[in-house]
Order: C-alpha cells, then sequence, then structure tokens
C-alpha cells in the first residue's frame, strides 16, 4: 500500500511581490548600498529598466554595430545581494570620506558606470 502522500498536487504558491515594494535608492555622490542583512557593500545584482537610444553602425556586410549608447532614463526595479540573495535587504550608507577611509577595505576600487 503506497501511503505516498503530497507527491502530486503539492502547494504550488508562488509569492509574488506585486512590485508594490519601494525601489532601492540609487546611490549618490555621498551614498552608498549595503545590505544590512550580511553587510556587503560591494557585490549587487541590480536589475533596471532603462531607456536609451543608440547610435547603430551598419557596416557594408549588413552586421549592425552598436557605437554609442545615450541613456535617456534608467529605474533601478531592486538590487539583490550577492552575497545573500537578499532581496529588499539593500539600503542607502553614506560613503566613508575621505579623510576616514576604512584601513581593511578590499575594494578594488571599481567604478560603475560613471556620470557623464
Ligand atoms: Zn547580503
Amino acid at each position: 500500500m503506497l501511503g505516498v502522500s503530497g507527491a502530486l498536487g503539492g502547494w504550488e504558491c508562488p509569492v509574488r511581490l506585486a512590485s508594490v515594494s519601494a525601489p532601492t535608492p540609487t546611490p549618490t555622490a555621498t551614498t552608498r548600498w549595503r545590505c544590512r542583512q550580511c553587510g556587503n557593500l560591494t557585490r549587487f545584482d541590480v536589475t533596471r529598466t532603462s531607456r536609451t537610444r543608440d547610435y547603430v553602425h551598419v557596416d557594408l556586410a549588413g552586421e549592425p554595430v552598436v557605437e554609442e549608447r545615450e541613456v535617456l532614463a534608467e529605474d533601478v526595479e531592486s538590487v539583490r545581494c550577492r552575497w545573500c540573495d537578499g532581496v529588499g535587504t539593500v539600503e542607502l550608507v553614506p560613503r566613508p570620506g575621505p579623510d576616514e577611509g576604512p584601513g581593511e577595505t578590499a575594494d578594488t576600487g571599481e567604478h560603475g558606470a560613471g556620470a557623464p
């Protein structure tokens, strides 16, 4: 007698955030992202909607190449922490001042998309 229960017809309960959650604000010149769950400051998955205008250069063979991209509008939808996979755990914190730099930051100094 097979008393298997729950093999079929199990609850499939997709928890859908109906995108009502407040979007994570974009860091400015004086703020940065920080995951308040694990303290991550450097690695994030950013989902963003951007409206861009591309300068497409099509060569004689018909191969298009985007030579220039101008961002007309950008909207950060969500930021997920790469370390703990936390969504909604990323907040804005002030950047350390130039004179009070932390001594042991293993930051490689990589910059994101710089302002034009
Ligand atoms: Zn985290």
